[in-house]
């Protein structure tokens, strides 16, 4: 891949970067915020947990895209931005144009989806 490709990929990644990270700031502050007691009732308080709980999963959530968005920069750092992981081969631009954190080609994330029995990251 070229350079201006991997700069092109590079401001992908750390506009995502900002998205994520301000996301989490909002994210942590919610927590932050259902935390503080002003409520008594127990009622209430329940209800508190799971919202509190919410958060913190979109938190871990957001945690792994910044840390999936930390290791494509550094890949695109090393030079092997752009190659499947599994098998060296390049990963079309297309699929990282929506997908910059990519790590795997197409047959191989399938594969490797199929492998692990879960449909989690269908998304990505
Ligand atoms: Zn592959």
């Amino acid at each position: 891949m070229d350079s201006q490709k991997l700069e092109h990929f590079r401001h992908l990644l750390i506009q995502q970067l900002h998205q994520h990270t301000e996301f989490i700031r909002e994210d942590q502050a919610a927590a932050l915020e259902l935390s503080d007691d002003g409520v008594k009732d127990t009622v209430d308080l329940s209800l508190m947990d799971v919202n509190k709980e919410i958060a913190l999963r979109l938190g871990e959530r957001s945690s792994q895209m910044v840390a999936d968005i930390d290791q494509a920069l550094l890949r695109i750092k090393e030079g092997s931005y752009g190659q499947c992981a599994h098998c060296g081969e390049l990963i079309e631009e297309r699929r990282l144009e929506a997908v910059p954190t990519a790590r795997y080609d197409a047959v191989c994330q399938a594969a490797l989806e199929r492998a692990n029995g879960t449909d989690e990251n269908s998304t990505l």
